[in-house]
């Protein structure tokens, strides 16, 4: 039997087969959002991967169908106008300031001259005086995975369980099974709860990538003067900002909004939650800094009624296998609500 999300992807994609289906669409664009480009689909696909991550194939593949069914602008053109012309409006964008961005995506960008954002946690910038760094969720999950059985393994685990964040003995097999991939990417995802500091020192714990996994910023310049990129704020330390008291929140804005400024020649006046996470504490401190523009990770279109504070965006990724005729059933539907 046809599930209700497989009718609605085969709506979507008869729906952008149809002529004159623009006619028929509210004023509605959207903002995608991925996050990593890999070499190949091998390492994009398993599941502690794949929600954060896509191929460079399979990012070339949306490019191209981006370009032929919408009118592909900069971030700060769509938030500053959704309204679309003849075709709906669509925007860019990357969170982290991973490596890759550079490296396989922005020579994909360039040959089909897209334009792009992307949102850095300002404090994993690389910088070849300190060793490289890496994201919490990267380093305890690249541990698990890839050396489940070694004395580092150990060592974060026994600091998980003093945390109350016991590790469940299948992610310490030595199995390659899309099973223990997904369990990692489950226990993942509980450990978001715990402190940034918390967080912070059992990754600390793992041996630093030999190579950066994040821009630098003279990646950062590079990309800028391309005209192509454009750069903002997604925390300085990728802490979830909700969780940090009066005294840490306007430290973690502050130094993440400073060091936009000091390094990029045009910063956008747009701000991107870690986590998408926010309430009216976040939001006031975000505004009071300059920002017209805040961005989240609740799914959904942006119109003329929308929050500015509280922009919704669609996360792209290999695990959302399907999501281009998903995209097509959301603008259908906006036609009626
Ligand atoms: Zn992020």
């Amino acid at each position: 039997m046809l599930s209700l999300m497989r009718l609605k992807r085969w709506i979507g994609r008869a729906y952008l087969g149809l002529p004159g289906w623009r006619g028929a669409l509210r004023r509605r664009g959207f903002v995608l959002v991925l996050h990593r480009v890999m070499e190949n689909d091998a390492e994009a696909a398993w599941p502690h991967c794949s929600p954060l991550c896509m191929s460079k194939q399979a990012f070339e593949h949306l490019l191209r169908w981006l370009r032929q069914h919408f009118d592909c602008v900069p971030l700060e053109s769509l938030l500053e106008s959704p309204i679309g012309g003849e075709r709906p409006r669509m925007a860019l964008t990357f969170d982290d300031g991973w490596r890759d961005n550079a490296e396989l995506a922005f020579p994909l960008l360039q040959h089909h001259e897209f334009p792009a954002s992307i949102f850095l946690s300002t404090d994993f910038v690389h910088d070849d005086r300190h060793p490289p760094r890496c994201f919490w969720w990267e380093a305890i999950g690249k541990v698990f995975w890839q050396t489940p059985q070694s004395p580092v393994a150990r060592r974060v685990c026994d600091a998980l369980r003093s945390c109350d964040a016991p590790v469940p003995p299948l992610l310490l097999s030595s199995e390659a099974s899309e099973r223990r991939s997904l369990a990692i990417a489950r226990y993942l995802r509980g450990l978001a709860t715990l402190s940034p500091e918390k967080l912070e020192s059992i990754a600390a714990l793992t041996p630093a990538p030999l190579q950066p996994i994040t821009l630098d910023w003279t990646q950062v310049r590079a990309l800028e003067d391309s005209g192509l990129v454009r750069f903002g704020p997604h925390g300085a330390r990728h802490a979830i900002l909700t969780r940090l008291d009066a005294d840490l929140l306007p430290r973690e804005l502050a130094r993440s909004h400073a060091a936009l400024r000091a390094r990029c020649r045009h910063p956008l006046p747009v701000y991107c939650y870690p986590n998408g996470d926010h309430d009216d504490k976040v939001r006031a401190a975000v505004a009071a800094l300059g920002y017209r523009y805040a961005l989240t990770a609740r799914r959904g279109l942006i119109g003329v009624d929308s929050d500015p504070m509280a922009l919704p965006r669609i996360n792209v990724s290999y695990a959302s296998t399907g999501l281009l005729a998903q995209i097509a059933w959301y603008l259908l539907r906006s036609a009626w609500t």
